[in-house]
């Protein structure tokens, strides 16, 4: 097979053995850079907020996925929010098995119109309820890397 070939059937692919010398560099975009770096730096959460739409994305999004407005307003959301979802998890992103299962969440942020996945903490199942109130428990400062995981978990608040 020539290094370029034009098939027209899907039935002609033919695989090719060997391996490719391909690397590559994921990136996390203006927003998510300025997410993460927020959340390392100064421990808050942001959101880019469309005002044609009245709604703030949570990560926050370079463009509506509404309207397709270009989003350039940051604003800081809440460490508190409520929990709409949650749900046991068996396995990692790769798929592999998890030592125990965890609870995660999907969270929405007081001030953000869409919901955060994460980790539930200091909690077990039969604790929790849809609409009741969670909060983050952030990494102490210097832990911090600029990662998803510098948010630990979300724990209930005093108040449901
Ligand atoms: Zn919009």
């Amino acid at each position: 097979m020539a290094f370029k070939t034009r098939i027209t059937k899907p039935a002609e692919a033919k695989p090719w053995y060997g391996d490719l010398p391909v690397e590559s560099l994921y990136t996390m975009g203006i927003a998510g850079e300025k997410f993460f770096r927020t959340l390392k730096d100064k421990g808050k959460i942001i959101g880019s907020r469309c005002d044609k739409c009245d709604y703030v994305y949570v990560p926050p999004k370079m463009y509506c996925e509404r309207c397709f407005e270009k989003l350039d307003k940051t604003v800081i959301v809440g460490l508190v929010g409520t929990l709409n979802s949650f749900t046991y998890v068996y396995i990692d992103v790769d798929g592999n098995p998890l030592p125990k299962p965890e609870i995660v969440g999907l969270i929405n942020l007081d001030g953000a119109s869409t919901n955060l996945m994460h980790r539930l903490g200091e909690c077990k199942m039969d604790d929790l309820c849809i609409g009741m109130r969670v909060e983050a428990v952030l990494k102490p400062a210097k832990q911090r890397t600029g990662s998803i995981n510098d948010i630990k978990y979300f724990r209930t608040t005093k108040k449901k």
